[in-house]
């Protein structure tokens, strides 16, 4: 059967309500990011009209055209792909939210280019659980210093963590992964440190946010589950 857009959308909020229902969490303390890489502006107006109000974009050109066509729409833009450097002055002019700073040298640029146009950068930090050499994200044992590091930069606001774990078939067999942000989230927050929040744990894609919501997502990032396949 072919279901369609609003349809999908309407399946996943139900998984997440009902998921966080189950394990005694408030449904409101978790948030869609709709992910739209490689979807037209056409189809992402129908998710938007459908009652998506984050969507996530992985590349800086295909987001900046989307992001421009679609301005008039009261929509906010998580990144949440792989950020170079030198994109990182387009990254703050059109995200609200970056998921995937990983690097101080990162970080410094963000805040510099977030300084030219006054603006607070809300950030997540990614993490390399699995330590897996094609991924990014800072390791575990270097996570607190970076922190720590990024802490001090004016224009940049911590407010979490995110990750993407290696890929399984099987969600529960990614369970422990997200148990390890979890514990991570828990253990930078108990050092208190200023200017850094501990809010939002991103995590869970389609195959396997309602493990991530028992695990304390507050960020879901689903594409596949609400547009379809890719390409
Ligand atoms: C593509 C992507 C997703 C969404 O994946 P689906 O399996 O389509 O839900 C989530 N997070 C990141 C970082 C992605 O690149």
């Amino acid at each position: 059967m072919d279901f369609s857009l609003k349809q999908r959308l309407k399946n996943v909020n139900d998984r997440i309500n009902n998921t966080a229902s189950a394990c005694g969490r408030d449904p409101e303390t978790i948030r869609l990011v709709a992910v739209s890489k490689t979807r037209s502006p056409d189809r992402v107006k129908e998710a938007i009209d459908a009652g998506v109000t984050i969507l996530g974009e992985n590349y800086i050109q295909e987001a900046r055209e989307k992001i421009n066509e679609l301005s008039a729409y009261p929509v906010s833009w998580h990144f949440i792909g792989h950020l170079q450097t030198n994109k990182a002055k387009y990254a703050v002019r059109l995200f609200d939210l970056i998921h995937t700073v990983d690097s101080l040298k990162l970080a410094r640029e963000l805040n510099k280019q977030a300084k030219k146009i006054n603006k607070i950068q809300q950030i997540l930090i990614q993490i390399n659980i699995s330590k897996e050499s094609s991924k990014s994200g800072v390791y575990e044992q270097d996570l607190l210093s970076l922190i720590n590091d990024i802490s001090c930069l004016q224009n940049l606001s911590i407010r979490g963590l995110m990750t993407m774990p290696p890929f399984f078939d099987s969600p529960e067999i990614v369970r422990p992964y997200f148990a390890v942000l979890r514990r991570l989230r828990d253990q930078i927050k108990k050092e208190a440190i200023q200017n850094v929040s501990m809010k939002e744990l991103s995590m869970g894609m389609t195959g396997d946010f309602e493990v991530a919501i028992e695990e304390g997502a507050t960020l879901v990032r689903i594409g596949t589950a609400i547009f379809g396949k890719r390409n």
